[in-house]
């Protein structure tokens, strides 16, 4: 599906500042706030606002930044790869192509590299590690690039089977909802009328 240029706008707004309001957002795309807040729960709806957190530089907090890349076997790459994600020092894990990973990694003091180092190579299926430790950063920026058009490929709300072709796509809420087909449409809103006459029971 491909996304216009008022929710593009949008995404470039916030990407330069999170913390701008409705109101803001709003005068700088030249459209209405609550056409702001529709579309914005749209976006958070479809998975592509994943959340709004805060820019920290690990730098400035004295903080060791490295970039390991992790050989595997090939048939190991996404069970490592978890693995790996599951540790705090770890910040972004990247796969490639089969057998390799790469990590974005942060610690606190300088010692603990050799900890992270010991810690992957004691993964069974790890053939060899390559370090490059005590980084500075020349650039770091989101890694979603809002050039235009944007797309997305929808997941079927019910199913999250992928939706080929055009969506079906009801409004509940003031909320999108996207399926791929009409069976799953009416799967989804007979549990959440349900789930919605529940909530009100108890209100
Ligand atoms: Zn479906």
């Amino acid at each position: 599906m491909e996304l216009d240029e008022t929710d593009t706008a949008i995404l470039r707004c916030l990407q330069d500042d999170a913390r701008a309001s409705l109101r803001t957002i709003a005068k700088r795309v030249g459209v209405s706030v609550p056409t702001v807040s529709t579309r914005l729960r749209n976006l958070e709806q479809l998975g592509i606002v994943r959340g709004y957190r805060v820019l920290l530089d690990p730098e400035r907090l004295d903080e060791t930044v490295l970039a390991l890349v992790v050989r595997t076997k090939p048939a190991a790459t996404d069970r490592v790869a978890r693995g790996i994600a599951e540790s705090d020092w770890s910040r972004r894990v990247l796969v490639g192509k089969p057998g390799w990973i790469l990590v974005d990694a942060t610690v606190v003091r300088r010692e603990e590299v050799n900890e992270v180092l010991r810690q992957i190579t004691a993964l069974p299926e790890v053939r060899a590690v390559q370090e490059f430790g005590g980084l500075t950063s020349v650039k770091d920026e989101p890694a979603a690039l809002l050039a235009h058009p944007l797309s997305t490929s929808l997941v079927c709300f019910e199913c999250k089977g992928p939706v080929l072709g055009e969506p079906v796509k009801v409004r509940r809420d003031g909320r999108y909802h996207y399926f791929c087909c009409h069976s799953c449409e009416r799967l989804y809103l007979e549990k959440y009328d349900r789930i919605e006459a529940a909530a009100r029971k108890h209100t």
